[in-house]
């Protein structure tokens, strides 16, 4: 197998090995890594198959190709991926549906796939006895909580997490601010777009930069993307084993991450009809397909927090794969659901089929409801679960009426003390809680 280099989805940085990819974050160009040519795969080299860790290592085999992860890959699937990720009926009529329940890890969320495979790969590409690394992240919600449990009481790396005070759920803030050590948390007077400015500023500042070895841990990196597309790639041979058919996936969408490593999966070759981007009233990405003019703008905080994005940062890397309109709009659909018909999705699925979702699967869920009859019977369809239930009782409780149960690794989290500093919104107040 040949050799596999990244690039810049903005074409002005040089080509680099995986390792570097992952090590930098960003490009330097401003750019984010994708690789130069997508690697072959045969789904057929994955019958038996059935761990996900069994599966990354034959999903990622081309990705890793020449770089000096290559050897390590096994290892860093073994402890990142040893994880639950199953594809569950919801209905078992003619037309079925399933979820792809992703909430099973540290901290419930889908985060931990991600967060968890970078923390592995980056301890294995570190300089020998260099300055720690300080990670710097920006979150919504569930990012920050995932990245702290990746990477607590490693020792050659600190974890400075960025939330927005009052925007994040109870138990969200719970697991931002639990770990002590080398994680700190910062509670931001502002919203997550001022979190990510204070993140890109600090980067940035030359004196700040002599003093700290920098990395970042958001989905820019491709160290969190390849990880996700392993159980788009399990779920998917699954879904065909089982129905004999391609499956589509409607997708909570924010930043794009989780969607992309769907778009990649299926652009690889696996079993993946459409994907349909769900995302809350934050609709840069649906007025995109629309329209096909690119407008960013303002997050706006609705109940499906992590998905509060006005300005998709892996838009570009899918802009790269689809250049023209016509095809984009050909891969991919997106639609826009509201908080009250989020309410309304918890508590009609709970009637219909059982089933408790978190107000971020209810937008996939909603988007799924208002398939046309036709389009349910044409394939299978798997409404992706991004968190459990649980994290957002204050939320979901009120709805169905009963407290949802607490899976036991989110309920030893809730029980720690927590610890977290008031800062207002700007570069200086981010330094002096940083020395
Ligand atoms: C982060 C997150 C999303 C959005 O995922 P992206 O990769 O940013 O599109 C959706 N649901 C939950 C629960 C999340 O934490």
């Amino acid at each position: 197998m040949s050799d596999l280099r990244f690039v810049s989805t903005r074409g002005g940085a040089p080509p680099v090995a995986l390792s570097d990819a992952i090590a930098q974050g960003l490009a330097p160009d401003g750019g984010l890594y994708i690789p130069s040519a997508l690697p072959s795969v045969s789904p057929g080299d994955f019958t038996g198959l059935a761990t996900l860790p069994q599966i990354a290592r034959a999903a990622l085999r081309g990705f890793v190709a020449g770089d000096r992860l290559q050897p390590l890959l096994g290892e860093i699937a073994d402890a990142a991926l040893d994880l639950a990720a199953p594809t569950t009926a919801v209905t078992a009529c003619e037309d079925p549906l399933f979820a792809l329940e992703l909430y099973h890890g540290p901290t419930a969320a889908f985060k931990d796939f991600g967060a968890r495979f970078l923390a592995e790969s980056l301890q294995r590409i570190q300089p020998p006895a260099s300055q720690p690394l300080t990670i710097l992240v920006a979150t919504s919600g569930d990012t920050g909580g995932a990245v702290a449990a990746a990477f607590h009481r490693r020792p050659w790396v600190r974890v400075v997490i960025l939330y927005p005070a009052g925007l994040v759920s109870p138990r969200q803030e719970q697991q931002l601010t639990c770990w002590g050590d080398n994680v700190s948390s910062l509670r931001v007077a502002g919203n997550f777009d001022d979190c990510q400015r204070l993140v890109k500023e600090a980067f940035g500042d030359p004196a700040l930069g002599v003093q700290h070895r920098f990395s970042s841990a958001n989905s820019i990196n491709i160290g969190r993307l390849l990880p996700q597309m392993v159980y788009y790639v399990a779920s998917s041979l699954e879904v065909e084993r089982r129905t004999r058919a391609k499956a589509s996936y409607i997708i909570p969408a924010g930043n794009l991450g989780n969607a992309f490593a769907a778009v990649w999966a299926r652009a690889l070759g696996f079993p993946i009809a459409r994907i349909i981007l769900a995302h809350n009233i934050n609709r840069t990405v649906p007025d995109f397909l629309k329209t096909g003019v690119w407008q960013p703008r303002p997050s706006i905080a609705t109940l499906a927090s992590a998905m509060d994005v006005g300005n998709p940062s892996n838009m570009e890397r899918i802009r790269a794969l689809y250049p023209h309109m016509e095809e984009m709009r050909q891969q991919l659909s997106a639609q826009s659901v509201d908080d009250a018909t989020i309410r309304a999705r918890i508590g009609e699925d709970f009637m219909q089929y059982g089933r408790e979702w978190c107000p971020h699967t209810a937008t996939a869920a909603e988007v799924y409801a208002r398939l046309s009859a036709a389009e349910r019977h044409d394939h299978p369809w798997v409404v992706v679960s991004t968190a459990h239930p649980a994290k957002f009782n204050e939320i979901v409780e009120p709805i169905i009426g009963k407290p949802v149960a607490v899976p036991e690794s989110l309920d030893r989290l809730l029980h720690l003390p927590r610890h977290a500093l008031d800062v207002p919104p700007t570069l200086e107040a981010l330094a002096a809680a940083i020395e």
